[in-house]
Parts: C-alpha cells; structure tokens; sequence
C-alpha cells in the first residue's frame, strides 16, 4: 500500500555528473531567494515523464524549489562557463542568471540537465541583475512547447514561478524563474571556452563527457573526436532543416546557444515568420540580419566550424592534418542539411520519392510565395486540403502553370492520392505560434493576470497537426501594421 506521505514526494532523483567535471567548467552557487514564490504554469505531461509528482510539485515546498528558494534533494547547484561569438565577436559569457541544479534521471533511463533560468546574478552576470521577467519566461514556454510538439528538437519547460519582485527593464516588470529541462546545456561556446581557457586535457575531458553523455555509440570510433565532431554535425543538419521547414527564426545563433546535443536552445527573441521571406528578421538588435531566415543555414556551418576550430587539439597532433580532418568533416553539413531539407519540402508537397527536378518544383514555389508575399504555413496547409484559391497566389498564371506541374509530379510515385495527403497533413501545421496570439496570451497573463488565453494557446498549440475546427481560429494571420514585429534578448 502507498502512503499519503509516498505519494506527495515530489520524485527528485538527481545526480550532478557536469558538477565532475574540472572545476573551471562551473561556479557552485545557490539560488537567491526571492520574496513570494507563486506557480504560475507547471507541465504535467512533462513532469510525469520525468518521474516527478504534480501534486507535489504544487505544493508549497514544491513550488519553492521552481523559484529557488528550496534546493531538491541531490542538487548540487552551480552556474556553468562557457564563452561564445556574439554575432561574430569572441567573448566570455557563462550563465550569467541561470543554474544548473542537477540532471534528473528518468524513468526511462535518460539523464537531463535541471536549470533555472533568471534565479540570481552569478559570477558571470556581468552587468545584469541575473533575474528574468515573467513575459519572456511564458514566451519561452509557450514556444519551446510548440516547437516540441511540431517534432523540432528542443529544450523543454517544466515550469514558470512568480517571484513576487518586480524587476526593472524598459519598465517594471514581474520576476519570474522558468525552469528548463534540456538533454544538457553543454554548447559549441562551451567547447571554445576549454579550448581558450582551458588546458587540452581539460577540452579531452569535456570531450570524453559529451560523447559519453550524447554520443555513447560513437566512442569506439578510431578517432573518437572526429566522431564528436560528425555526431554534432548530424545533429545540426536535421535541426536547421525542421526549423525552416516551419519558418522558425531563432533570431540569436550566438555559439553559446548552439547545444551539442542538437536541441533548440535560448528562446530570446525567436519568432515564426508569417509571409514567406529568406530575409526575415525579428531581433531588434539584429540590424544587419545576420541571422535572418535565410541565413540560418549558413550560420549554423559557421558555428559548427567555430567547434572543429576548438576541438583542433584533439583531432590530430599534426595540426594541418587536424585542420584537414576539420574541413572534410564540416563540408559533410551543407549537404546533410540540404538533403534534410530536401526530404521535409517534398513530404510538405506530398511527395515520398525523389526526382531530380523536384528542387526546382520547390524553388519556384518559394520564388512565387516571396513575390506575392504569401504566408508560408498557411499556403503549405491549403495545399493540403486543396484550397489553393484561398492563398495569396491565387490568380496567378504562373502559380496556375505550377498547381499543374505539382499535379502531375504527385502522380508520378507509387503512393496513393490519399497517403500523398496523409504525408501533407503530417508535415504541414495548421498552427503555429503566431506572434500576435504569443503576445495577446502574454498580454492577458502579465497585465490581467489572466491565463486563459495561454492555457488556450497552449492546448491548440499541443498538436498542431490535428487540423481541428477550433484550429481554424489561430490560423489567422495579424492585421498588416505599420510596426514590424519585433523581438528581444536578455530579457
Ligand atoms: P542570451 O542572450 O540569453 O544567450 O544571454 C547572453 C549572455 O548574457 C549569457 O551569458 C546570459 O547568461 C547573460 N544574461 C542575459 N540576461 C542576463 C541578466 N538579466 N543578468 C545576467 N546575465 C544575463
Ligand atoms: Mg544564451
């Protein structure tokens, strides 16, 4: 028989295997407390996976841990370093207002990282004062949750907790902690970090702890550093593709929010673009759209050379030989990456084999969408449900030339009509975070403190690939204004 007291153990069943690590790797740091810890969303599904009891979670003593002011059982709190290229300038970062409280391990044998994010300065704050405002923390969590459910690797969010402080931006602001669960937060800037601060043993060992950690089948490879670096890379490349695939902007492809384990990580100033553009941008700072849609890919290799740049020492002791094993291994992404992309194009055409003309198939589509500022999830979903009159297109000539050469083209595979549909409704969200239904949920949470329209969001957003009536709602796309949207870090 369970007791009640069973019952209510929140489930913590931490080890702190980044805390091993040499300790230049990490500060050991506590959480500063704040004044009053109030829950404001907590993910069930997501706790429940990670062994953890809701209803424990909920209560009082549960809620202290979400804003810092308790420590679970096992953690070993600390502020992990790592550096990194702020568009493009080399620089020594570090958490510099989030912890690591421990790795949870899991029902399923899976071991991942527990942090707070806006939990108090650390000794890489800077400065900034280490805390978080609510808005931006619910942003995280509405986004980093759709992106799961659009099947895009990412870090999770298990909960957001109200400081009961207010904190001072470009107004005063609610604080809150998020807490983040990812597979770990090990980063390209983590690696650059050891590689300029560090000795060469102490990058082998944050080596030999990566590839334990997220690689463990690649450790018997003949060079087991190249294998670390390919194993990044084939990560990378799927990533990048279903990013685009769904016209993600992540708005700050920093290296230190590069992880090495291939999840989305640091939902700062992302967004979804609505009318198709390569050269969308949302972040404010991002003036010379460095990290603009169509730049993505391209940044991302860049990135990646950043980490075979850092892992040189290891790679060969012949350095020219480590740069030519680098060069050969980083040449592997854009191909990887064009082929990821290539696949994830056809499937949202409703296409399962390939034809050399089919990049020219999706190019002009593309070229027309952009020309007629065509909004790009909700001209994939009306192809799907062959509603091609209602996009921005219709009426076009060329786009008539086109719906008849994408006819045909799905005619010439052994699928049926119907499993060519299946693929499109499998690959083509009705719903995705719209920026203006983010920010009316924010709005309602922060100044009404009304979360209705997040909890809705949320709920729509939990399977965007049902194509429910209720979804029709959320695929309105905003009014035209004459404000562009627009997005910020470090908030
Ligand atoms: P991010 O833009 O979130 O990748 O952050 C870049 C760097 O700034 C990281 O080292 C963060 O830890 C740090 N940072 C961002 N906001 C704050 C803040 N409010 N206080 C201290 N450090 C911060
Ligand atoms: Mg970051």
């Amino acid at each position: 028989m369970t007791t009640r007291r069973e019952l209510m153990e929140p489930g913590w069943n931490l080890d702190n295997s980044y805390a091993r690590l040499p300790e230049i790797f990490y500060t050991r740091l506590e959480p500063a407390p704040v004044r009053s810890p109030e829950l404001i969303v907590l993910n069930e599904p997501l706790a429940a996976s990670l062994g953890l009891n809701a209803e424990a979670l909920r209560s009082e003593s549960g809620v202290e841990v979400f804003a810092g002011n308790r420590i679970p059982e096992g953690a070993s709190p600390l502020a992990q370093a790592y550096a990194g290229h702020q568009f493009g300038h080399f620089t020594m970062l570090g958490d510099g207002r989030a912890l690591l409280l421990g790795e949870q391990l899991t029902p399923q044998g899976s071991r991942v990282d527990i942090q707070l994010k806006g939990s108090g300065r650390t000794p890489y704050s800077r400065r900034g004062d280490g805390r978080a405002a609510l808005g931006p923390m619910l942003r995280e969590y509405i986004i980093s949750e759709a992106m799961h459910a659009l099947g895009i690797p990412t870090t999770r969010s298990l909960a957001v907790a109200a400081t009961g402080e207010s904190i001072l931006r470009e107004s005063e602001q609610p604080g809150a902690v998020l807490t983040r669960v990812a597979a770990s937060h090990l980063r390209v800037g983590t690696f650059q970090y050891a590689a300029n601060w560090g000795t060469v043993e102490d990058l082998r060992t944050l080596a030999d702890y990566a590839l334990q950690r997220h690689f463990p089948d690649a450790e018997d490879g003949q060079n087991r550093y190249l294998s670390l670096l390919q194993e990044v890379i084939k990560r990378q490349a799927p990533l990048i593709a279903k990013w685009q695939l769904v016209g993600f902007i992540h708005g700050v492809m920093n290296t230190d929010n590069m992880a090495i384990s291939g999840e989305t990580i640091d939902y700062g100033p992302c967004a979804f673009m609505d009318a198709y553009d390569p050269a969308t941008v949302f972040s404010s700072i991002d003036t010379q759209g460095r990290y603009a849609y169509g730049n993505q890919p391209g940044i991302a290799g860049w990135n990646l050379a950043r980490l075979a740049e850092a892992l040189l020492p290891l790679l060969h002791e012949d350095e020219e030989q480590a740069i030519s094993l680098a060069e050969e291994a980083l040449a592997g992404f854009s191909e990887q990456y064009r082929s990821h992309w290539l696949t994830g194009m056809r499937a949202k055409l409703g296409i399962s084999n390939e034809e050399p003309e089919d990049e020219a198939l999706i190019e002009d589509l593309l070229q027309q969408m952009q020309t007629h500022q065509a909004d790009f999830t909700n001209t994939f979903r009306a192809l799907t449900f062959d509603k091609a009159g209602d996009t921005a297109l219709s009426g076009s000539p060329k786009f008539a030339q086109w719906l008849e050469r994408w006819q045909a083209r799905r005619g010439r595979q052994e699928e049926s009509k119907d499993a060519s549909h299946q693929l499109m409704r499998r690959s083509n969200p009705s719903v995705i975070p719209r920026n203006h239904r983010v920010e009316a949920a924010l709005e309602a949470a922060v100044d009404h403190g009304d979360y209705r329209v997040m909890e809705q969001l949320l709920a729509v957003l939990s399977d965007p690939f049902a194509h429910t009536a209720e979804q029709e709602d959320y695929c309105t796309v905003p009014e035209p204004s004459g404000r562009p949207y627009r997005t910020y870090c470090g908030t």
